[in-house]
Formats: C-alpha cells, structure tokens, sequence
C-alpha cells in the first residue's frame, strides 16, 4: 500500500485508502465527482511539497493530479494541474516569454500554485494567473475565473487554501514577449546578477541566479540532501494588526490585511537557529542548516515527530514575542495543537 511518505516531500505520513491518478481535466472531475457522489473521502494532490498527512494515513481517495499538457498561445500559456511547475518556467523561457522566471526551482505542480498564491523573490502567482478552470464540488459545475475570483486577499492566501471546495483543474498565465525580466527589487538577487536593484536582467539569467541562490538555501528538491526534506517555510509569515511590544525589533513589512513580520527571523530570534534540534528527541526532526523557515526530515521521522517539534517552536515563539505561529503547509489528519514538550 502506497503511503504519503513516499508521495510527500517531508517524507513522512501514513497509508492512502486509494490512489488515482488523473491524466486529464476529465479525468479529474469524473474521480472526484464518482467519490463525492458514494460519499466518500477525497483528497486532490499535486507533488505533495505543501503537505503533511498524518501517521494514520488517509481513509478514501487520494487523487493526485497528473494532467501536464503546456500550450502556448501568443503571450498565453495554458498549463494542466498537473504540470511540474518547473517545467512550465522552463517551457515559458522556452517559448521567449518572461514573467515566471523568479518562481524558478519552486517544486510541486501548476496547480499547487493558486492554493497559496506562490510566491518568490518579489513574483506571486497571482500577478501572472489571467484565469484558471476549477470543478466546484458543490455545485458540481466547471467554471472559469479570473484571478480577483481566487481570494488572493493577504500574503500566501486564497479561495483555495482552507477549502477542498475548488478543484484546479488548468491555469492561464499571461505573461510578456520578452526575453528581458522586470525590475529586480530584491537586493540578493540583484547582487548575484551583479547590477544595481531596480535594473532588469536577461530572463535566462534571473532564472540562473534564482536557481543558484535556492540551492545555496536548500530550496531547490535534491533527495540525498535532509535540508530539503521539508515542504519549503513551515511556518507562515504572521500577518497582525497590532505589533507586540516584545517583537518590536522585528522587521515588518506591508500586506493588506495589516503588519506582515517574517516567521524565519522571529524562530532565530527566539533561540531557534539554522540547524536547531539536532540534539531532541531520536535526531529525526531539525530546522533546516540553511535557515530557520524550515523544519526537515533528518531521516525515519514521523509526523508526530514533526508537529511535536513544530509545537516545540511555536511555544518557544510565543513565549519570547507574544506571537502564536501557525502552519503555511496544509496539515491533513494532523496537529500541533499539543505543547512541544521534547524527548
Ligand atoms: C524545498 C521547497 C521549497 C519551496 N519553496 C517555495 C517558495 O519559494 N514559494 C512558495 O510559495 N512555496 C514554496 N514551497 C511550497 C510548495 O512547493 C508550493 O506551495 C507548491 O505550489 C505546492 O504544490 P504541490 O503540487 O506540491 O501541492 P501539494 O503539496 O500536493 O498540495 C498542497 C495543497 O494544495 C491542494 N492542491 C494541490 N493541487 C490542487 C488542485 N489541482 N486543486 C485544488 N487543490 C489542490 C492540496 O489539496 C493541498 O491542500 C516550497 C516547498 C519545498 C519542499
């Protein structure tokens, strides 16, 4: 029996009921809709680097999205759920339109990305989505919507994040005929492109330099290294109204829906650094070496080993700024609603 382990890139989770995959949007509307029909249990997945399931698994139907067509049309590129999304950068370049360059390198599928509006150096999805077609399981029709119907309303948000409502089934991004990026406004990615911030870049080369720079920080997949074992940032960035007193240091930058402090500099900052918790429990949970954001797979943990951990980080947080930090991923037959008291 396949287990989420083997279909997630934290490595752990328990046994899957049953699997499918979709081959085509057909496909993936007729698995889900035949499931909800029986009434039973069903979870959409892409490349399971946003999700943690919990040790018991998941008792229905798991379906894992597997359409990967990419058509280019003008400056339009249609893409199925299913797409590896590094293959549609890559195919975007390809095809000489820029845009997606700076969201290079990001693992899972096309149709991960609306779910929490992806985002890298300075480029969300959101931004570059024209539409995209979702089933609606409960009215059981497909529509098409545009991007101001996706709820991208605050940082890593959207229609799609806390409800299995929506299904993707494809996207269209409209992007530029250029082989010229737009301005780049993060000062390490301008560093490594060696110019100023604010200049463009040839696409190809941003593309070079993201890469480069999310291997240094273990955000590109690389199965023999722990660092990467992991869903990328754990923790989501706490978007408040009110700064607390004790986190007056922190840095703090705007959203829409108020004050967004980065959750990696609040976890070093409460005594949780790169590399931290090596020393707890069986060695199996750590934050990643490269920055606090992350929490990794060391190798044989489970996902109770994980949200013990995360609870363990999370109280710590709180005890040190008044700020309660809660998952970016999506936990599934799990919870670190428990204290973090470690072995
Ligand atoms: C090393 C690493 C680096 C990362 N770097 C970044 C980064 O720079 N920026 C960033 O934003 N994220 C990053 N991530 C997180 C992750 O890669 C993205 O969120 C990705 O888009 C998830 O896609 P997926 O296909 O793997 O989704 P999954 O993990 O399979 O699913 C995640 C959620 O989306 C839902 N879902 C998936 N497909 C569909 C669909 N077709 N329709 C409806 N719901 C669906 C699932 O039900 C689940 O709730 C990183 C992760 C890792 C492991």
């Amino acid at each position: 029996m396949t287990t989420f382990s083997e279909l997630t890139t934290m490595r752990v989770g328990g046994p899957i009921g049953e699997l499918a995959r979709a081959r085509s949007a057909q496909e993936l509307v007729d698995l889900v809709r035949d499931a909800d029909a029986e009434g039973r249990p069903v979870l959409v997945m892409g490349g399971g680097s946003n999700l943690v399931v919990g040790d018991q698994g998941f008792d229905g139907l798991v379906v894992q999205t597997a359409a990967a067509d990419i058509d280019v049309r003008g400056e339009f590129l249609t893409v199925g759920a299913g797409a590896a999304w590094d293959d549609v950068v890559v195919a975007s370049l390809a095809a000489g339109l820029g845009g997606l360059e700076p969201l290079s390198g990001i693992p899972g599928t096309a149709g991960g990305t609306p779910v929490q509006n992806v985002g890298a150096y300075g480029t969300l999805t959101s931004e570059l989505l024209h539409s995209l077609t979702v089933y609606d399981r409960a009215s059981g029709e497909v529509e098409t919507w545009g991007p101001e119907h996706c709820g991208f309303v605050s940082h890593r948000q959207s229609a799609f994040k806390h409800s299995d409502r929506w299904v993707v089934l494809d996207l269209t991004f409209g992007l530029r005929r250029t082989t010229k990026s737009a301005p780049i406004h993060f000062a390490d990615l301008a560093a490594r492109l060696d110019i100023p911030t604010r200049q463009t870049a040839p696409t190809t080369a941003v593309r070079t330099a993201v890469l480069g720079l999310r291997s240094e920080r273990r955000m590109v997949l690389d199965p023999d290294d722990h660092d990467t074992w992991s869903v990328g940032s754990f923790f989501i960035n706490p978007v408040l109204t009110e700064v607390p007193e004790k986190a007056a240091a922190c840095p703090r930058y705007p959203d829409p829906a108020g004050i967004k402090l980065p959750a990696g500099w609040l976890i070093d900052h409460a005594g949780f650094p790169p590399g931290y918790g090596r020393r707890f429990g069986r060695g199996t949970v750590a934050l990643s070496s490269k920055h606090a954001l992350a929490v990794t797979n060391r190798g044989g943990a489970t996902t109770a080993d994980i949200m013990t951990f995360a609870a363990h980080v999370r109280d710590g947080v709180e005890k040190a700024f008044d700020i309660r930090l809660g998952p970016e991923c999506d936990l599934v037959n799990c919870a670190f609603d428990e204290t973090g008291a470690l072995a």
